[in-house]
């Protein structure tokens, strides 16, 4: 792990560049540096290099990690980027400050609810299958601006925006364009799209929160 600065280092210059390159304003790419599969251990170089915003794909991976970091970095920002299901709801609610997956009315109902219980209203991300690969979560895009408009209205959820997996075998920026455009046209503001691959991709489609594991931490 004596790599993590170094090539933190070097995702942080190549967001730069790319903010140059498409004309984005730096303060409104945000780094999620994805720790999952990663333990306590590899992370802290890259809290010690000021890195503060995380993504973790399972709930109970990060109820297990993150405590005992955040009582050393209270200002850290996590994100959950997996599949929610029900039953992990109120933990979620407990361990991240926001949840990009939210992907039907079922979760969105039970995020709602602990919320409520909780008085800790996360802002939240909308999940879209774009490729509308039949194995993978998300909303399709025909069924999005009914569960907005549920999660919005009957639910009272702080919806700040969307976010994709694009297919792993096609050419992301049709899917980065796509997210873009829905998010526009449905009046939200953040698009967490890209990853290690792709972000710059995405920095020029118009991403504010890119999601980036392998290229700081190395392969899982
Ligand atoms: C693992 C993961 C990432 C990071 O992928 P890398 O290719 O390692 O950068 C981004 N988003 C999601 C949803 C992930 O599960």
């Amino acid at each position: 792990m004596e790599e993590v600065p170094g090539r933190l280092e070097k995702v942080r210059h190549s967001i730069a560049r790319a903010c140059v390159d498409f004309q984005r304003d730096l303060g409104d790419v945000s780094l999620v540096c994805v720790s999952k599969n990663f333990d306590a251990e590899a992370i802290l170089p890259a809290l010690r290099a000021g890195q503060r915003v995380f993504g973790e794909n399972r709930v109970q991976e990060a109820a297990t990690k993150w405590p005992a970091l955040r009582a050393e970095f209270p200002d850290v920002e996590l994100h959950l980027i997996g599949p929610l299901q029900s039953n992990k709801v109120e933990l979620a609610i407990d361990v991240f400050d926001r949840i990009q997956t939210i992907d039907r009315l079922k979760i969105a109902a039970a995020i709602a609810e602990h919320s409520r219980k909780k008085n800790k209203l996360l802002p939240c991300f909308i999940q879209v299958n774009t490729g509308a690969e039949s194995q993978k979560a998300g909303v399709s895009v025909e069924d999005l601006p009914a569960l907005l408009n549920a999660c919005r209205h009957d639910l009272g959820l702080n919806i700040e925006g969307l976010m994709c997996i694009p297919p792993f075998d096609r050419p992301v920026t049709p899917h980065f364009a796509l997210l873009h455009r829905l998010a526009r046209d449905l009046g939200l503001e953040k698009l967490s799209m890209g990853m290690s691959a792709d972000f710059e991709q995405a920095i020029q489609l118009g991403a504010t929160h890119i999601r980036v594991g392998s290229a700081i931490f190395g392969s899982r």
